[in-house]
């Protein structure tokens, strides 16, 4: 395949575009595969969050929460916003007032999380959209929060996510960055290690009939930057303050920026 300058520099400025977990692919085929991992998911993703993180997930969504403080009168975006959880949480934080929109690139996806809040007869200030992170349909200025849980791992671009960001919030939005990130501890990083190539593959197989998936979980992870990097690149976008948070070791972490006024 030919490269063009244009190209080099993309990979160069985002070494993880051209990686599905451990497979070099291109930019296009990237973003195909992750839809393709989704579509396959998409009916037991809730319960296999659970069974592989142990419930641990639920906390950190929920210390997520704690760092957004939501409020009333505050408008959000959930990019990569899945079947809901975060989106559910600021409801519960926020009330019924707060206008929420979910936006994902996967419909199938955002079907489960529609579905559950007609469950939960919330219809009303919940907008699910779906889209890439990367060109979000939103005007610019548009939300006082942006959050992205467990979604920016797997956006082909993470740099044009990051500026997109910044290009929808209001001038004193912040910014929410919920991720797999790197276990800091030698040591744990090797218990860590063994539990995400030798068990998580195979609950995902037994679960879904699906290693591929949970494969490309663990590998994507890896491939993921890590903290430090990641606060550069918020800087880099235009984030003031980036600041992140360790959780469980550096399992995950949140990153936050905020988009200063000027
Ligand atoms: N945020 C939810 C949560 O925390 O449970 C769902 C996280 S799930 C691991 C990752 C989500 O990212 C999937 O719903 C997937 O479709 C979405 N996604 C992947 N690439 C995306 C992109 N380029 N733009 C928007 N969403 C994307």
């Amino acid at each position: 395949m030919k490269t063009t300058r244009n190209q080099n520099h993309a990979q160069k400025q985002n070494p993880e575009s051209e990686w599905f977990g451990r497979e070099k692919v291109s930019a296009d085929e990237k973003t195909d595969r992750v839809l393709g991992v989704f579509d396959s998911v998409a009916n037991k993703y809730d319960l296999m969050n659970d069974l592989m993180s142990g419930g641990i997930h639920r906390l950190w969504k929920n210390a997520l929460i704690k760092e957004v403080k939501p409020h009333p009168a505050q408008k959000f975006v959930d990019v990569a916003g899945g079947t809901g959880d975060i989106a559910f949480r600021i409801r519960e934080a926020a009330g019924l007032d707060a206008q929420i929109t979910v936006a994902d690139i996967n419909e199938n996806m955002l079907n489960v999380g529609r579905n559950r809040s007609i469950d939960k007869g919330w219809l009303d200030n919940f907008e699910w959209i779906t889209t890439n992170a990367e060109s979000l349909p939103f005007s610019d200025n548009s939300f006082d929060v942006y959050t992205i849980s467990f979604g920016l791992r797997n956006v082909t671009h993470i740099d044009t996510a990051l500026k997109e960001a910044f290009r929808v919030l209001k001038p004193g939005g912040r910014f929410f960055c919920l991720e797999f990130s790197h276990v800091t501890d030698p040591i744990l990083a090797r218990f860590y290690d063994f539990y995400s190539y030798k068990i998580i593959p195979k609950i995902g197989e037994f679960i879904t009939k699906d290693r591929e998936s949970y494969q490309y979980l663990v590998d994507s992870i890896r491939k993921f930057p890590k903290q430090d990097e990641l606060r550069k690149r918020l800087i880099d976008s235009g984030f003031a303050q980036a600041k992140y948070k360790n959780m469980t070791f550096g399992t995950v972490a949140i990153h936050e920026g905020i988009k200063d006024f000027a």
